[in-house]
């Protein structure tokens, strides 16, 4: 019989202290900086990158970990740094993900490694899915991608919006409709390299949180890729089409896949920000007086704290056994990679919401960093899927119903 065990082998340990304490040196100091600045902190990925921390190998020895944890430790860690800074070092990742899931091992090979760069030329990646009226409901994506038989080229048209690192990215993965007809089955995926003339930065938005990540729209004009560059290949891509019209059943299509895959690491910064507020908000606690005693000597205080840990630690099992069962083949068969991010993501508003009712006043101004993890918090109950669609997700799952 196989032991059951939730600690961390040596290897796991040395590296969650590695990231950490890059966290605690180098992304905590600068948080509120690049929160005020709204702008990618360029030097903070730099400095990732020169210590191997934003590398294709970094990530690509976390996805092979054999337990699948390692990513979502060292996610949690980066976000307990912060959010923001977090997810401009790990949004690459998503682009890296989007290759992953739907390109063939050589597409992986040669475009993966140029989603990060090198220590000396630092690159980006987006994955483009989400359109102006296509966010949640995915099967609606307007951006269309032509084949030119003639010169075996895709022709992509469309507006994308809200894309992490877009515009800026030097890799964008596009989810584009081959067969409008058909859905999100009739969608593929395709890279667009460095440079391809056509693709521009559309508006840049102003958020309210998670501000040192970069949110724009990408717009796609006549951008023409070679054939190569369809994700998987054009003949898996024809032969899915084909099963497609024939009411059959295919496998599961291009963002759906990326999404599945990247939830539980989206879980995982949601759990690092809720973490940071409650250890912060735990200190508060016991260094504050008020009618002179420590506030966390009520109960009403204390017991909040009891119950900030209690969901992080709840969080935290939720996101590690979806990881586990991600990278060990076991399939999702209630939803447990949207239970992750959904409970991580809801988690990660109440306590940070929790943190600032601790700290009374000083919660709410910028001196503190509380009010700014609540900010950063929020965007984890919308991103990679609402609150909602994890709800709809899992309430398929266990019921086998087409819940609307
Ligand atoms: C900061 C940021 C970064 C992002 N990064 C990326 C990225 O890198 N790549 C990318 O492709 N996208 C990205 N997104 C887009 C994000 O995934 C979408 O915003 C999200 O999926 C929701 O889509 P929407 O905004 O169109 O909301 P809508 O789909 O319009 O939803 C509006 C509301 O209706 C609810 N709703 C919709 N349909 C249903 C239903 N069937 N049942 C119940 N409720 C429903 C939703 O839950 C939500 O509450 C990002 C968004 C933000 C804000």
């Amino acid at each position: 019989m196989a032991e059951f065990s939730l600690d961390l082998n040596e290897d796991q340990l040395q590296i969650q202290k590695w990231v950490h304490d890059f966290a605690e040196t180098v992304i905590r100091p600068a948080g509120h900086e690049w929160d005020e600045r709204e702008e990618t902190p360029w030097p903070i990925i730099e400095e990732a990158a020169k210590i191997g921390l934003y590398s294709f190998d970094f990530i690509s020895q976390a996805f092979f970990d054999e337990s699948g944890l390692l990513l979502a430790i060292a996610a949690e860690e980066l976000a307990w740094g912060d959010a923001g800074i977090g997810l401009a070092i790990l949004g690459s990742t998503l682009g890296l993900a989007g290759i992953a899931s739907n390109g063939t091992p050589e597409q992986l090979i040669e475009w993966g490694p140029q989603c990060f760069g090198t220590p000396d030329k630092v690159q980006l990646a987006a994955f483009a899915v989400s359109e102006p009226d296509a966010g949640s409901d995915v099967s609606s994506l307007r951006t269309r991608a032509v084949y030119d038989e003639a010169k075996d080229e895709w022709v992509l048209n469309g507006t994308k919006t809200w894309i992490t690192n877009g515009g800026i990215a030097d890799i964008h993965v596009v989810v584009a409709s081959v067969e409008p007809d058909l859905g999100s089955r009739g969608q593929a995926s395709f890279i667009i390299p460095p440079g391809t003339p056509g693709l521009s930065q559309g508006q840049k938005f102003q958020k309210m949180g998670i501000r040192a990540s970069h949110t724009a729209e990408v717009v796609l004009d006549d951008v023409r890729v070679p054939g190569r560059l369809l994700l998987g290949g054009k003949e898996k891509l024809d032969e899915r089409i084909a099963r497609a019209k024939e009411g059959k059943r295919t496998s599961s299509q291009a963002a759906m896949a990326t999404f599945e895959a990247s939830r539980p690491a989206v879980g995982a910064q949601a759990l690092g920000i809720a973490r940071a507020a409650y250890e912060y908000a735990l200190d508060y606690a016991k260094e504050r007086k008020a009618f002179g005693r420590a506030i966390i000597e009520n109960q009403a205080i204390a017991f909040k704290l009891a119950d900030m840990k209690t969901r992080i630690d709840a969080s935290r099992l939720l996101v590690w056994r979806a990881s586990w069962m991600a990278r060990n083949g076991k399939q999702f068969t209630s939803g447990e990679g949207s239970m992750s991010k959904l409970f991580a993501g809801e988690t990660a508003v109440h306590v940070t919401e929790e943190a600032i009712q601790i700290m009374g006043g000083y919660g709410y101004i910028r001196e503190h960093p509380v009010e700014r993890w609540h900010r950063d918090s929020k965007i984890f109950t919308i991103f990679e899927g609402t609150s909602e669609i994890q709800r709809l997700v899992i309430a398929r799952a266990i019921s086998g119903v087409h819940v609307k």
